[in-house]
């Protein structure tokens, strides 16, 4: 189904949506899916029909935005009020068609009880104390309903600790595997504390910008991401959990109509999920104002602070108008924190809790790993064995490390007669979300991918990861090999090596190692030949030290970290900042 009508282009979010005059979703809004709403406009393909035809089933979609003069804005200020206004901590009434949208197709893992063996530490000072269940600690009527919609039976380990450390207002830095629900783990605590507050400030500086005809928008709530898929699908756990409050999540991202964004932000914005380089642009327009942001985000976290997002990060946080740190709340989530990245984030944290859940930059033990020697010029009849031997209606990635090698892999695996599809830098906005969702469906049950798709993304039914070209850097290894192994299921995951990729052996080995996997003979001797070549750049460290070592405040170096300046540490490590999503010299 592409959701196109007239050449216009209605990003995921933006589908489907009708609200009545209450501010509510409405049953009785006349269409389903995205298609019966365009089939009714017809041969309607003006501009102005489209938009004025007020009393049509686009009426929905559009009254809110302000379009055709006044009786619309002045409407949309009617909405905003009677859903602002009130009681936050209690639920607004229930929305079937809403709540089945929401809520249906999520599933539990079936490793999911082993996930409570997992070693946790928690360090800093003064750490409260975690829970065993979501009974144990208070979230308030409308987080409590949606944990149940959701299905969640049991928080996971990430979510045990970090729930009760945001509740209690601490900063935090949490590093948990992939797949291990980190998106609830600061979602759930913080929006039950937007509840328990209401949104204060905020909803007077909104009313008292309307009165001007401004229409800025004062989020309560902050979530940065680097991808534009991964921001989407925050977004979409976020809509979850405001279900029945008085919260409206948005989202944007950039490569969408920003006009459909903005429109959409002035229906009301206290919860915003965004890449940073539309942030910035939505901020320099006057859209959003970030003075009353009492919670940040930094999903990805290690990611949004290397050298590609760094300037952007500080450019929204440091040098606009949000709460100084020790008054606004922050937390940073990721399963990799190179040291490197720890000492920088201290600029935007205050007496934060360092939480590590399983072993920092490690994989999860639901992951097989496997590294298979293939020369280059092997690679694509080896991942035509692979593909062969995959079962029917499981779901592969596979990464290569460039655009044109994502291209030019896809075309081969199409004629060699696979459904397949991809997802990089050089698509549009509209073809990678196309791309995604077939992959999602099953409808191409095979997607190549560049490092895009390496951070967040989760995808049920992912069996099977393949590296075809390894990466150059470990975290990126990590994060890759974790799209599949999600909340308890089983993934594989396939590594060609080479020659070319001599820069990640120790790393590899030491993870490998790590997650007690099969470790190949040559590897093993590969690394120690690399050891001894190359001069040793202590990175490896991070997976060979014992268990709570890693909070690198508790490291010998974390103590002379004062003396930390440089930047070539990170240089070094790999995260050059070559991944800028945004730019158009960009590899991935
Ligand atoms: P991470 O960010 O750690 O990689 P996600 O936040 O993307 O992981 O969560 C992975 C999946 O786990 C999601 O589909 C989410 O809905 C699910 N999930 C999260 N918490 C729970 C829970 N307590 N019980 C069951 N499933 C959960
Ligand atoms: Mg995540």
């Amino acid at each position: 189904l592409s959701v196109c009508v007239a050449g216009r282009y209605i990003p995921p979010h933006l589908r489907n949506k009708d609200v009545s005059k209450n501010g509510f979703y409405s049953k009785s809004c006349g269409w389903n899916t995205a298609k019966d709403a365009y089939s009714s406009f017809g041969n309607n393909r003006g501009k102005s029909a489209f938009f004025n035809d007020r009393g049509n089933a686009n009426r929905g979609r559009f009254e809110h935005g302000g379009f055709g003069g006044g009786g619309g804005g002045g409407n949309s200020r009617w909405v905003e009020e009677s859903r602002d206004d009130g009681d936050w901590s209690k639920p607004t009434p229930r929305n079937e068609r809403l709540e089945h949208e929401l809520f249906s197709g999520s599933n539990t893992g079936i490793n999911f009880e082993k996930y409570d063996d997992i070693p946790v530490e928690a360090t800093g000072q003064n750490c409260p104390h975690h829970i065993e269940s979501f009974q144990d600690v208070d979230m308030g009527e409308i987080v409590m309903g949606n944990i149940a919609l959701s299905r969640y039976t049991r928080p996971t380990p990430v979510q045990k600790y970090a729930i009760p450390i945001v509740k209690s207002k601490r900063d935090l830095m949490a590093c948990a595997q992939t797949g291990s629900g980190k998106t609830a783990a600061f979602l759930l605590p913080i929006l039950s504390q937007i509840y328990a507050d209401g949104p204060g400030e905020a909803l007077n500086a909104a009313k008292e910008n309307g009165k001007f005809g401004r229409r800025k928008q004062y989020p309560i709530s902050l979530v940065l991401a680097p991808t534009r898929e991964l921001a989407l699908q925050i977004y979409d756990e976020a809509r979850k959990f405001s279900y029945r409050s008085r919260v409206r999540p948005c989202v944007v991202y950039g490569g969408a109509d920003i006009g459909q964004q903005i429109r959409d932000l002035e229906r009301g914005c206290h919860l915003l999920v965004a890449t940073p380089g539309r942030l910035v642009d939505m901020m320099e327009r006057g859209k959003i104002g970030l003075d009353y942001c009492n919670y940040l985000v930094l999903d990805e976290a290690d990611r949004m602070l290397d050298m590609g997002f760094e300037p952007q990060i500080r450019r929204i946080v440091e040098q606009d108008t949000m709460p100084h740190k020790g008054i606004r709340q922050t937390m940073m989530f990721s399963a990799t924190f190179p040291k490197e990245i720890q000492i920088l984030a201290r600029d935007f944290l205050e007496e934060y809790i360092f939480l590590a859940v399983g072993r920092v930059g490690s994989t999860s033990e639901n992951i097989t790993q496997k590294v298979v020697w293939v020369e280059e010029s092997d690679k694509r009849s080896f991942l035509l064995d692979l593909l062969s031997a995959t079962g029917k209606d499981s779901l592969t990635l596979v990464f290569v490390e460039t655009k044109k090698g994502a291209d030019a892999l896809e075309d081969f695996l199409y004629r060699e007669g696979y459904a397949c599809t991809s997802i990089h830098g050089d698509r549009s906005q509209r073809d990678r979300e196309e791309a995604l969702n077939q992959f999602r469906s099953g409808k191409c049950p095979i997607l190549v991918a560049t490092a895009v798709a390496a951070r967040g993304l989760d995808i049920s039914n992912v069996k099977h990861v393949i590296n075809f070209d390894l990466p150059s850097d470990i975290e990126e290894y990590v994060h890759r090999i974790g799209r599949t192994g999600r909340v308890g299921n089983l993934g594989l995951a396939t590594s060609f090596f080479n020659d070319k990729n001599g820069n990640i052996t120790k790393d590899l080995l030491d993870i490998l190692v790590e997650a007690k996997q099969e470790v190949p003979s040559w590897l093993e001797s590969l690394a120690y030949e690399h050891q001894h070549k190359s001069s040793n750049r202590g990175r490896s460290k991070r997976f060979s030290g014992g268990f709570g070592a890693r909070d690198y405040r508790q490291t010998a170096a974390g103590v002379n970290a004062g003396g930390f300046g440089g930047r070539g540490g990170r240089n070094q490590a790999g995260h050059g900042g070559t991944r800028g999503f945004g730019g158009g010299e960009d590899p991935v």
